[in-house]
């Protein structure tokens, strides 16, 4: 194997398929533990945009950036190449009293990003739906949602159709075997099952649990698990126009009715069981938001690990002490968003191409 990719989330997935694009001559393997795109890339809310975008770092800015304008075509040639739409739907994005609007704006119109700052008459024309007392608004009309559920099947039929990558479910990294300073390969283990893989390059995507397995190598990688919960309703018609933002919860209509309501920050290690506190929590968001939602049942509730790493900036590159050994993890609450800009640097830094952006920022330092 060329490239040994451990993880299938949005950033194993797409850095699988940037490498497939650039070296249609290269090996990739992806090792999965459970099945693809099924942790944290299925549960999170697929806003093409960070929350609160202003409260990032220009990393994270630059990141975004160059994701939200390639998200359209990414889409289009997943659409076309595999029939499955990931439904990528240009919304909008309504955010209700934040209390830092003038640094929102100042922060738009630096980095030249369509946001205006609307009264109640405009957001209850926009959201007729909405509750009465929301004073202020900041309007973000270009930002999208994406159905990732949906971007993770497309993604998996797109890899799945190339004769130079191997997606392998079920199949757990447990160990990296080492040789003068190079991993060579890793040994994944299941139900008694153990196989052993060789590769040229091998890159962590593992989310939350990168830094477990940078750990094996007596590397400290910070990427610490932090669990979002979100409920799912279902409507004939989504009561919302576009994405409605306010006090960190969200509300993101679907394309088919579906309505989906975020999220919960827990600070819980990995455990992701639904708990019914957060089921009363979102729920009274919700109706805080949107009267009708007092009433309504959701028809399901779950949770994910998002990968935090420190300030949301995310490790992408080389890890010190290996030749051979790269991770791109840690988006925390932006995987989504930035995945594309993610892998494409990597590839960048692999194939030793121009990089998209400068990489300095997101270059692995041990932590600690
Ligand atoms: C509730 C919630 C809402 C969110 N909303 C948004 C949003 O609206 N917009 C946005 O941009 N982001 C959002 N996010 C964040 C986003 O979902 C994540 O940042 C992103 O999905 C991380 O992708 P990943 O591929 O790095 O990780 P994951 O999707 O977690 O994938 C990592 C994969 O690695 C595999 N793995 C782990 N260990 C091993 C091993 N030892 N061997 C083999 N495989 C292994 C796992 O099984 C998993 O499939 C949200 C997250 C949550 C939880």
């Amino acid at each position: 194997m060329d490239f040994l990719i451990v993880g299938a989330g949005i950033n194993g997935l797409l850095l699988a398929r940037e490498l497939a694009n650039a070296e249609p001559g290269a090996e990739i393997l992806l090792l999965e533990r459970g099945e693809c795109c099924r942790e944290a890339s299925w549960a999170g809310g697929g806003i093409v945009s960070p929350l609160y975008p202003w409260r990032y770092g220009a990393p994270v800015t630059a990141l975004a950036s160059w994701a939200q304008a390639f998200y359209p075509q990414l889409a289009m040639e997943l659409l076309e190449h595999t029939g499955v739409d990931p439904e990528l739907e240009q919304t909008g994005l309504l955010m209700l009293d934040a209390e830092d609007e003038s640094q929102a704006l100042a922060w738009a119109a630096l980095n030249q990003r369509s946001m205006k700052k609307v009264r109640p008459e405009f957001f209850h024309r926009q959201e007729p739906g909405l509750a009465i007392g929301f004073t202020s608004g900041l309007w973000m009309p270009d930002i999208a949602n994406v159905r990732n559920p949906r971007l993770g099947l497309a993604l998996l039929a797109d890899l799945r159709s190339r004769s130079n990558v191997t997606v392998r479910e079920h199949s757990p990294v447990s160990e990296f075997e080492t040789a003068e300073g190079q991993v060579t390969g890793v040994v994944a283990r299941s139900e008694g099952r153990e196989e052993r893989f060789r590769a040229g390059q091998v890159i962590l995507c593992s989310g939350a649990w990168s830094g477990e397995l940078a750990a094996t190598l007596n590397l400290n990688l910070s990427v610490e698990p932090v669990k979002g919960q979100m409920l799912l309703y279902r409507f004939p018609r989504a009561p919302v126009n576009g994405i409605v933002l306010t006090g960190g919860r969200y509300l993101i209509p679907r394309r088919d009715g579906h309505l989906l309501v975020g999220s919960t920050l827990e600070y819980q290690g990995f455990d992701k069981s639904p708990t019914p506190e957060a089921n009363l929590s979102l729920r009274e968001s919700a109706g805080a938001m949107l009267p009708l939602l007092r009433s309504a049942e959701p028809v399901r509730q779950w949770a994910g690990l998002r990968p935090s790493a420190p300030n949301g900036v995310p490790y992408i590159g080389k890890l010190t002490g290996y030749d051979n050994f790269y991770v791109n993890a840690g988006q925390f609450r932006n995987g989504l968003v930035l995945a594309p800009a993610s892998a494409r640097l990597l590839a960048d830094i692999l194939l030793g191409r121009e990089p998209i952006i400068d990489p300095t920022p997101y270059q692995p330092v041990p932590a600690g």
